[in-house]
């Protein structure tokens, strides 16, 4: 595990065959934050993203930041990405959330 609730599988790039990048500990410790206000898992829908895998995605920027594993797309049932927006403002400012109609994309700020 590399914290007491994320492993280093649920942030693998999904192409499968690229070589691992592992969350930036910034990032990890504010989903872990996060996680215990919620009191509730915290699905990673999309961690590292390899640029050839990013490049495949539709609307995403090519610098974007799951390429250096600084960000990651979660979704935490029942609980709305607006909420998870105030919330990560409240307790990782460090982090930026910004809400998605299905999803989460948190990243670490510049
Ligand atoms: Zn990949």
């Amino acid at each position: 595990m590399l914290s007491p609730h994320f492993s280093a599988v649920e942030f693998r790039c999904r192409c499968g065959r690229c070589t691992p990048v592992l969350p930036a500990k910034i990032l990890l410790a504010g989903l872990e934050a996060l996680r215990a206000v919620v009191s509730r898992p915290v699905i990673i829908t999309s961690g590292h993203r390899c640029a050839a895998y990013n490049a495949t995605i539709k609307n995403a920027v090519p610098n974007s930041r799951h390429i250096t594993g600084r960000a990651a797309d979660i979704v935490i049932r029942g609980v709305p990405p607006a909420d998870i927006a105030v919330l990560i403002k409240y307790i990782a400012p460090e982090l930026q959330a910004l809400p998605r109609a299905t999803y989460t994309h948190i990243q670490v700020r510049v």
